[in-house]
């Protein structure tokens, strides 16, 4: 018996084996969710397909967030499957490279804010404005952010400032959905080695920083991120919304290396 048995969720941001979504698929596939996935583009498809094969799903959708129509017909097109669901993860981010490097006043630009906010942030309000008609009562919403929402990061740039504004997308979603039993939560997760990690500059030495600063020692896992993921969703989390959940093996809690 799985934490998750008989929930349907729906999973959206896997572009590789290594994302952090793909973990989550896995976790919640194993405490017995019934999962579909959507895939940016069609060069993605066949690695979203892998994921969704292994977790007994023939459930896959195309959907660019950055296109309204996009996410109406990808709930259109789920409802005909699952005319009813439990909830969805939304495990996706982007700006463009020229923003995560260097000083911030010189790499931010009006585009690079309006990018990243949109596709980093509305985004989540956008898919949760969508799905809204299909969900269940006590359905749960996760998505992922990261300690830039709340400390300086070098390189990080406008993508802290996005990841704030989605932070606080969760805690209005959290009362506007909370009327109908539905909780929104972020995971703010350690940094792991992911595509979308690769295009920060210098993330190999914040890796390491990483490590030696926080309490448990070492990296977080997709594994650790998909089992606090599947908590989330399921019914031992019905009292938890519009929280920040750190997954950071406690670095968020430290100023200074026990060395
Ligand atoms: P990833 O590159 O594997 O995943 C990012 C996903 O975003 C990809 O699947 C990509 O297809 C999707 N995406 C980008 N633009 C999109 C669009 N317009 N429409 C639909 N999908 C789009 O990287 P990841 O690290 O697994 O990132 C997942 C989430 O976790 C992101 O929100 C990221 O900011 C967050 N996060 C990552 C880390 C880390 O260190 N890797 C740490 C904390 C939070």
């Amino acid at each position: 018996m799985g934490i998750l048995d008989g929930k349907k969720i729906l999973i959206a941001g896997i572009a590789s084996e290594r994302s952090i979504a793909t973990g989550i698929a896995d976790a919640m596939h194993r405490e017995g969710a019934e999962l579909a996935f959507t895939y940016l583009n069609d060069k993605l498809k066949s690695r979203v397909e892998k994921v969704a094969e292994r977790c007994k799903s023939g459930l896959l959708y195309p959907c660019d967030v950055a296109s309204d129509t996009e996410i109406e017909q990808l709930f259109l097109n789920l409802s005909k499957d699952w005319p009813k669901f439990d909830g969805f993860v939304h495990a996706i981010a982007f700006t463009t490279g020229d923003q995560l490097e260097g000083d911030y006043l010189d790499a931010v630009t009006r585009e690079g804010f309006r990018i990243a906010h949109d596709i980093s942030s509305y985004s989540f309000a956008a898919m949760a404005k969508g799905a809204k008609p299909y969900l269940n009562e006590k359905s749960s919403l996760i998505t992922l952010t990261y300690l830039g929402a709340e400390r300086f990061i070098p390189n990080y740039n406008v993508m802290g400032l996005a990841k704030a504004s989605l932070e606080a997308n969760v805690r209005f979603m959290a009362s506007s959905l909370g009327t109908r039993d539905i909780r929104v939560n972020a995971i703010s997760a350690g940094p792991i080695r992911t595509l979308s990690a690769a295009g920060i500059s210098g993330f190999k030495k914040m890796l390491s920083q990483f490590e030696s600063m926080a309490p448990l020692k070492r990296c977080v896992t997709i594994e650790e991120i998909g089992n606090s993921a599947a908590f989330l969703g399921s019914d031992l989390a019905t009292a938890v919304t519009g929280q920040i959940l750190h997954v950071d093996n406690g670095f968020s809690t430290t100023a200074l290396p026990n060395d």
